[in-house]
């Protein structure tokens, strides 16, 4: 336990969104099951609120608190894989990393964010977009079990066998149940080497390349793509239209099916073959902790022309360190039914983040302004949903995320697993 008095209480109150700088009566590390629960029976014995904190990358500041509870999973991050079954578990403060090597020590991997240092249990609990969703599906389409500790202070296991209904809503909405205190994943057999990176083209050509993508996308639906509307601090600041991929197959394979962008004269061409543990951490120094942070998201059924309109026009505005990235859905995604669980937003075909990373708290106001107009630009071309990980605003109501009839299912279940929303720092489902 750490609290304002320790030498340690600086470093431990922080998480990755400087915005969300925060200070907790008391910061718990447990590392054990019975652990946890001692936390959550003295937290409502006492009154407290608790933040459970995974990796500390809510960017809304979900895992810190003022004046409660930090119950700080940090000493829960044991991986352990089982090869023959092809399965892996990782208790509740792993980081994506410590899963993909787990995994990839056995020619394996289970699909997950883009980040290292993401915390396994909130990218899980509200879904996990990542490289491999179109071939392997999202984080929770893999998702075989959680382990979770109550509101109660009870333990309970919920899968597509036990617990059906609360398996259910933990695969989208899970912030809202309990403690995850372990998480039990499908692995798929990959080879160490993908090929993987960028091109970019002048943002006046746009159009031109974005009809190539809609093609490309429509025709491989194995491959990870995503697009970015931004400025070039490698071209000095120019406005530039970006496609990224990373495809799964041979070298010889990808590089052919790729050719359709790089022998399209691009200004940038950061294609290779990479080792996939090496990919998956290669962003981790740029998006380290200690930023302040924004974004805001929104699914698209289409790419229409119209809407590459609109956002190429959106880059003339643009602050530094801000992009609108689009990451095709489809393949394993849309191929799941969207009333499998509480995630919403399979049938899309593109989700969008407007997101903005900044130093000076001297900026805030204007770079949250920028990143709400320029979703609210794009608003009518959205369709039902929002990712649940990329909502930061308190307003945002779950049937905005849900849609209607999944949000009242959702408020069902959290009547009966948690009825005093003692869960409540997460995007809540309030009962
Ligand atoms: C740099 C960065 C990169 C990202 N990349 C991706 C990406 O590639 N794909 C993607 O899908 N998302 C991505 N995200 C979004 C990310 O999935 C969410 O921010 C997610 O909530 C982070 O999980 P965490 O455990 O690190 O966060 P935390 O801040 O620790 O927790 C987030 C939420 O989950 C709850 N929670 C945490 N641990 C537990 C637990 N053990 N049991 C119950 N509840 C818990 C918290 O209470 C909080 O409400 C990224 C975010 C950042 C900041």
């Amino acid at each position: 336990m750490i609290g304002p008095g320790d030498p340690d209480y600086e470093q431990a109150r922080r998480v990755w969104n400087a915005i969300a700088d925060r200070r907790p009566a008391l910061i718990v590390r447990p590392s054990s099951v019975d652990d946890v629960i001692a936390a959550i029976r003295f937290a409502r014995e006492q009154q407290l609120v608790v933040a459970v904190r995974g990796g500390g990358h809510s960017v809304a500041g979900f895992s810190t608190c003022d004046g409660g509870m930090v119950l700080d999973m940090s000493r829960m991050r044991e991986v352990t894989v089982d090869p023959v079954r092809r399965t892996a578990r990782a208790q509740g403060g792993a980081h994506l990393s410590q899963l993909d090597k787990a995994a990839q020590a056995h020619g394996l991997v289970c699909p997950v964010g883009v980040i290292g240092h993401t915390g396994v249990a909130g990218l899980t609990l509200g879904g996990g977009m990542g490289r491999l969703q179109r071939k392997h599906g999202l984080t929770v389409d893999n998702l075989l079990a959680v382990d979770l500790v109550t509101a109660e202070g009870e333990k309970i296991r919920a899968s597509e066998e036990e617990n059906p209904d609360l398996f259910w809503g933990l695969r989208g909405a899970g912030a809202n149940f309990g403690v995850a205190t372990s998480f039990e994943f499908r692995l798929h057999p990959l080879e160490g080497t993908v090929f993987v990176g960028m091109v970019a083209f002048p943002i006046d050509r746009s159009l031109e390349i974005a009809l190539r993508v809609r093609e490309f996308v429509g025709t491989h639906d194995d491959v990870h793509v995503a697009v970015y509307f931004t400025r070039s601090e490698e071209l000095g600041g120019q406005p530039i239209f970006a496609v990224g991929a990373m495809h799964t197959g041979s070298a010889d394979i990808a590089g052919r099916d790729l050719r359709v962008f790089r022998e399209s004269s691009p200004l940038l061409d950061t294609f290779a073959s990479r080792r996939y543990l090496d990919v998956q951490v290669m962003n981790d120094e740029a998006s380290g902790w200690g930023k302040r942070f924004y974004t805001k998201a929104g699914f698209f059924p289409e790419l229409t022309d119209e809407l590459v309109d609109r956002c190429a026009g959106l880059v003339d505005t643009i602050p530094p360190g801000a992009e609108l990235s689009l990451w095709a859905h489809g393949g394993a995604v849309g191929r799941v039914s969207d009333d499998a669980m509480a995630y919403t937003g399979r049938t899309a075909a593109f989700n969008i983040g407007a997101e903005l990373a900044w130093e000076d708290p001297a900026d805030d106001e204007a770079r949250i302004a920028w990143g709400r107009a320029a979703i609210g630009a794009l608003k009518a071309f959205m369709g039902t949903g929002t990712y649940v990980n990329d909502v930061v605003e308190a307003d945002t109501n779950g049937a905005q995320i849900y849609g209607k009839a999944k949000y009242e299912r959702l408020v069902r279940l959290k009547r009966q697993y948690d009825p005093d929303n003692f869960f409540r720092l997460n995007q809540n489902i309030k009962p």
